[in-house]
């Protein structure tokens, strides 16, 4: 492909991208296909020849849309939103074609300094304490993009885990680092993401998954016991991980209480993932959430849920950068450069090394939007969901499993779990709505996420509709 053809194709392409996402509700929501449906349309060989432009994109419409789960549909009520807009959609394609890896500040000097700047606008629209932020004077915090929240997770717990270690052979300076790392032991909540215990399992340390209280917030006085137990058990605690806005229902640690406990045992790190509902506090009224964040060590939001920009952009900050990078640091002479001292390398604040300009997304959505704009649109989510949960409440047949603080709203239908079973199932497989479950305390409810970026009232009632003719369908049948 040439310049021109790219141009010609470019221009076609944008077209596509804004029919499809302009006209994606005539669209099924979920793809009514059986798994291994595209091994039968595709050619069992990479092509020897090229191929026509044309043929390529007919088989997006014929063959690859039939099998796409479509998350920007209004239907779609699933998991947590995937962040998208034109900005951010135009700021990837940038990206691309810069094509600039941006591993080190000399790597590329651009895409350094504009991940910390963004991050830092980012950090303080959110309200973090200003030890999470590189521009505050003698500053040793600072923020970071990574991949995924997972991500995020892990190297906040690989830092903790370096830290402890560091001490432990201090204090046993005899012996193996191996037994030492067999000591240590971390603490979540079992509301938190899944990522947490995957986390632990890669950095191969214990984790003590707590039951969480009636809140299904991480319960600080067991944490405490937790804690004191493992000590007295020669275990040495050195990671706890809470959670802002937990995946099955949007619940709530109290950091505050948790980080006066953490507070007691000294070196312990204080992880806060706020993968979704971090971006939330960009919105001075929902600041309250964060009470406790002086406490933490690392807190991660994700933009690609709740911020209007595309996946992947997962925004980390730390409280000391050197704990973080003292754990990741390898430094080959063919990487270092003669401003190493005075710059950031992000390479050190990771796991991969090569890295793309994501921060240009960011820095597009804060600008073509404002914090303003942001704000408005994070609210009139909530305000969405607010309705749906007043439905929810109207109607005497079904009951609210969570507390509706921003755009998810978790419902069942009194009844027996096998009832409210059959009530998604029946949902989902007619495509005419999405959503996904969770349980708590073995009781098993549906999840509706605000989730469309131009999301409306009539899309809630719309959903509301279909999923009370369901269930009036199987309330009926049941009576008869
Ligand atoms: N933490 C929370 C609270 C989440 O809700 C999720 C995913 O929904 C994750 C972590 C994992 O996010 P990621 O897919 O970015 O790894």
């Amino acid at each position: 492909m040439n310049g021109s053809e790219f141009k010609c194709y470019g221009k076609e392409m944008i077209d596509y991208i804004e029919g499809y996402l302009e006209n994606i509700g005539e669209r099924r929501v979920t793809p009514n296909i059986e798994p291994g449906y595209l091994k039968k349309l595709l050619p069992e060989e990479a092509p020897l020849h090229p191929e026509k432009w044309e043929d390529i994109m007919k088989d997006i419409e014929t063959k690859i849309m039939p099998g796409v789960t479509h998350w920007q549909h209004p239907r779609f009520h699933a998991y947590f939103p995937s962040g998208n807009s034109y900005p951010s959609i135009l700021a990837d394609m940038l990206g691309a074609g810069i094509g600039c890896i941006g591993f080190s500040w000399a790597a590329s000097p651009a895409c350094t300094e504009l991940e910390t700047i963004v991050l830092d606008w980012f950090g303080k629209a959110i309200g973090l304490p200003t030890q999470f932020l590189s521009s505050t004077e003698n500053s040793r915090g600072g923020g970071v993009l990574q991949t995924s929240a997972s991500e995020c997770i892990l190297v906040a717990m690989l830092a903790a885990r370096a830290q402890a270690i560091k001490r432990l052979k201090q204090q046993h300076p005899h012996v193996e680092e191996g037994v030492l790392l067999s000591k240590l032991i971390g603490y979540c909540s079992r509301e938190a993401h899944s990522s947490v215990e995957k986390d632990a399992m890669i950095s191969f340390v214990k984790l003590r998954i707590l039951e969480p209280d009636d809140n299904a917030s991480l319960d600080a006085k067991n944490l405490r016991l937790a804690m004191e137990e493992d000590e007295s058990n020669g275990l040495v605690p050195f990671f706890v991980s809470s959670t802002l806005g937990t995946t099955s229902s949007c619940s709530f640690d109290n950091i505050k209480e948790i980080g006066e406990v953490v507070q007691e045992f000294p070196g312990v790190w204080l992880h806060v993932d706020a993968a979704y509902a971090g971006n939330a506090f960009i919105c001075p009224e929902l600041k309250y959430l964060l009470e406790g964040i002086e406490y933490a060590d690392s807190f991660n939001t994700n933009p690609n849920k709740f911020l209007l920009t595309n996946f992947d952009c997962s925004c980390m900050w730390v409280r000391d950068r050197y704990k973080l990078t003292s754990a990741l640091v390898v430094d080959p002479l063919y990487l270092q450069h003669g401003y190493s001292d005075s710059t950031i390398d992000y390479r050190h604040w990771g796991v991969p090394l090569s890295r793309r300009f994501r921060s240009l997304k960011l820095w597009f959505v804060f600008r073509c939007y404002g914090v303003s704009g942001l704000q408005a649109y994070i609210r009139h989510h909530i305000k969405l969901a607010k309705i749906f949960e007043t439905f929810v409440k109207g109607d005497s047949r079904f009951e609210l499993c969570n507390k509706v603080v921003l755009g998810l709203v978790c419902f069942r239908l009194r009844g027996s779990d096998k009832l409210n079973e059959k009530l998604l199932s029946n949902i989902n497989e007619s495509g005419k709505l999405h959503m996904v479950p969770a349980s708590q305390k073995e009781r098993y409810f549906i999840r509706f996420c605000v989730v469309a970026q131009h999301a409306t009232e009539s899309d809630i009632e719309y959903a509301w509709k279909v999923i009370t003719d369901f269930a009036s369908d199987i309330l009926d049948s049941a009576k008869a």
